[in-house]
């Protein structure tokens, strides 16, 4: 079965926060069965004015380095995911990171990156973030690095972005969007959640959601496990969106983690709790990674 994932801080904390222990190891993917992790580059907490270009080739250069002394394999189309192979996709996370360029729009492209998120938690030369509330939309230089996007077949990822923004990326980008790491509102109200109307819009759209494993997003009190992994699943299954999902684990960018599913290696333990809950192999297959390669089938690979 092909198993993939599509949000991970592994870089930013191997290249930034040295003293930090990664969870995602090839050791745990392999574990794991992992066919296609994305990695981030992740452009910081602080914004526009903190070297976010600067941050994002120094865990870059760490990717590099891993390609050369640990194994870890790029790829160029979330399509070469295969069974029994670990394989990585570079996505983006926080727009500052291009600088308001379409030429770094390209550059990253080049360099392989296949999903941006718009924002993180801080406004940029794109868009406004969920945190803080904006009800501003997309800027006029975000349309113009989102058409680029969309020309290069580069996802764009609203995760973190407002909902303003959300809407007019779902009435008006050339592609569908999707949510690299986010999870349903109705059952855990946070401005980074999904209300159940962007869920059926994402559905609509041909986008995807990729459900986030960090506890605080799964539950109130802060406590989740894999059962309200499983919660969220099926609840934006249950709005219409079960070929539209799958998983966003955020690991090493989460500072508590589910109970019983601490790294890629207990992803299968997911699988098997879906099992428990009625789905059939078709549809676990579809939501381990056959949803996320369908969406870039959409998107013209
Ligand atoms: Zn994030």
């Amino acid at each position: 079965m092909i198993i993939c994932d599509t949000h991970c801080d592994t870089l930013y904390l191997r290249a930034l926060q040295p003293g930090e222990t990664p969870c995602v190891t090839m050791d745990a993917m392999k574990r794991g069965g992992m066919s296609l992790q994305t990695c981030t580059l992740f452009a910081g907490s602080k914004g526009m004015s903190d070297h976010p270009y600067e941050k994002a080739m120094a865990e870059y250069a760490c990717l590099e380095q891993l390609e050369k002394c640990e194994g870890w394999q790029k790829v160029d189309s979330p399509l070469e995911a295969e069974e029994g192979r670990v394989k990585i996709l570079l996505s983006i996370e926080g727009g500052e990171i291009f600088e308001g360029s379409v030429e770094r729009v390209r550059e990253f492209h080049a360099r392989g990156v296949r999903m941006a998120a718009l924002t993180w938690n801080n406004e940029n030369e794109i868009a406004h973030p969920a945190k803080g509330g904006s009800r501003e939309g997309i800027k006029p230089q975000g349309w113009k690095l989102l058409h680029e996007m969309a020309r290069l077949r580069m996802a764009a990822d609203t995760s973190h972005l407002n909902e303003r923004g959300f809407w007019e990326l779902i009435d008006r980008h050339e592609q569908p969007p999707m949510a690299s790491h986010s999870c349903a509102a109705k059952l855990r109200p946070h401005f980074r959640n999904l209300t159940d109307d962007q869920i059926r819009a994402m559905a609509s759209r041909g986008g995807w959601i990729g459900v986030n494993f960090y506890p605080w997003f799964l539950s109130d009190n802060g406590r989740a496990g894999i059962a309200d992994i499983v919660n969220h699943i099926d609840h934006i299954c249950q709005l219409g969106a079960a070929k539209y999902v799958g998983f966003g684990s955020d690991f090493d960018g989460i500072e508590v983690k589910p109970v019983d599913c601490s790294g890629p290696a207990d992803v299968p333990a997911i699988l098997d709790a879906l099992r428990a809950r009625g789905y059939g192999e078709e549809a676990v297959a579809d939501i381990a990674g056959r949803n996320f390669l369908d969406y870039y089938r959409r998107l013209g690979y």
